[in-house]
C-alpha cells in the first residue's frame, strides 16, 4: 500500500534494519503514518519552524514532521541502529533533515538550531519527564522553543495539565503552567504502537507563554512549592516550616490559610507567597 510520502511502510523499515524494540530503550514504535502526522499536525504551524525531535527510532514521527511541512527537523537518536533508517529518510527530504547519534540528555542541540524553535517526540518515560522538566526550567524566559509536542504515559499528561484541587495537581503541573499553557491534546491506546505498552498515552501540548502568568523567582517558588508537595497531606503551616520561620505569617500575608494543603493552592497563590518568602 502506497505510504504518505512514499516512503517504504514502517513495518518494512522495521524488518529491513531488523530494529527489533528494545526494552532497555523504552521502545514502543508509532507504525502508522497517518497518526504520526496527525501528531506532527498537534504541534502547530511547522513550515517556519526547525523542529527538535528527541528519539525518532525507525522515523514514524519524523517522517510525519516533514510531510506536514517542517522546516528542518534535528533529531537525536541514541541507538546506533536506527541511523541507516534515518539517512533514507534524510535523503528523501534533502537539507531538511539533520540526525544526530547520542544521547538527548547530553547532547547539545542550540548550535544546530535556527529559531523559531518547536520540540516534538515520542519518548521513555523517564527521559521525557527529565528533559520536560529541564526544557521548563532554562536559565532564562522566554526559552529557547516556542512549543513542545511530547508523548507521555496518560497519568504523567495528567499530572502536566492538572488544575488545583485534583490528585494530579503538584509540581509538574505548577512547573508548566506557570510559564505555558499546556493542554491535551490526544489519547493513544497501548494498541497503536509496537509492541504496546501496557499504559495508555497521551500527547501534551505546552506552548511558552511571552512571559510569566504570574511574577516570582523561580527559585524561590520551586523551593516553596517542593516543600509543598513533599509532605502534601500536612498543612502548610507545618510542611512549609523549613521555607522560612515566619512562613505562618507570610501564609495569611499570602491570603493562603496556614491550614490549608499544598494541593488546592493556586499557582497564583503559590507566586505570591514566593515574592514574600523572597521579600521577607
Ligand atoms: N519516535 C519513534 C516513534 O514514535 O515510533 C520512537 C519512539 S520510542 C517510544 C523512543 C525512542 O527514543 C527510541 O527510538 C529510543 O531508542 C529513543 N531513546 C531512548 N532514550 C533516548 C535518549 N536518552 N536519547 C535519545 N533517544 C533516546
Amino acid at each position: 500500500m502506497a505510504t504518505i510520502d512514499g516512503l517504504p511502510p514502517l513495518r518494512e523499515v522495521i524488518r529491513d534494519h531488523e530494529l527489533v524494540a528494545k526494552k532497555s530503550l523504552g521502545q514502543n514504535f508509532l507504525l502508522d503514518l497517518n497518526l504520526t502526522a496527525r501528531i506532527a499536525r498537534s504541534a502547530g504551524d511547522l513550515a517556519g519552524s526547525d523542529v527538535l525531535e528527541i528519539g525518532p527510532g525507525p522515523g514514524g514521527l519524523t517522517r510525519g514532521l516533514l510531510v506536514e511541512g517542517a522546516r528542518r527537523v534535528l533529531a537525536v537518536e541514541k541507538d546506533p541502529r536506527c541511523m541507516a533508517a534515518l539517512s533514507e529518510i534524510a535523503a528523501a527530504y534533502p537539507g531538511r533533515l539533520e540526525v544526530i547519534e547520542g544521547d538527548a540528555l547530553e547532547v547539545d542541540v542550540r548550535a544546530h538550531l535556527t529559531p523559531p524553535i518547536r520540540i516534538a517526540a515520542n519518548l521513555p518515560y523517564n527521559v521525557g519527564t527529565e528533559l520536560l522538566v529541564r526544557w521548563l526550567t532554562p536559565p532564562e524566559w522566554p526559552p529557547f522553543w516556542q512549543s513542545l509536542t511530547l508523548m507521555f504515559q496518560r497519568e504523567v499528561a495528567e499530572r502536566i495539565v492538572a488544575k488545583p484541587g485534583t490528585n494530579h495537581y503538584g509540581r509538574l503541573a505548577i512547573l508548566a503552567q506557570w510559564r505555558c499553557d499546556a493542554k491535551i491534546v490526544m489519547s493513544l491506546p497501548p494498541e497503536a504502537f509496537t509492541p504496546a505498552p501496557k499504559v495508555h498515552s497521551a500527547v501534551v501540548h505546552l506552548t511558552a507563554l511571552p512571559e510569566p502568568r504570574y511574577p516570582a523567582d523561580p527559585k524561590v517558588l520551586e523551593r516553596v512549592v517542593a516543600a509543598g508537595f513533599n509532605q502534601r497531606r500536612k498543612m502548610l503551616r507545618a510542611a512549609l516550616k523549613s521555607v522560612h520561620p515566619q512562613i505562618e505569617a507570610l501564609l495569611e500575608e499570602a491570603g493562603i490559610p496556614p491550614t490549608e494543603r499544598a494541593e488546592r493552592v493556586s499557582i497564583e497563590a503559590f507566586c505570591r507567597l514566593a515574592r514574600l518568602v523572597a521579600a521577607a
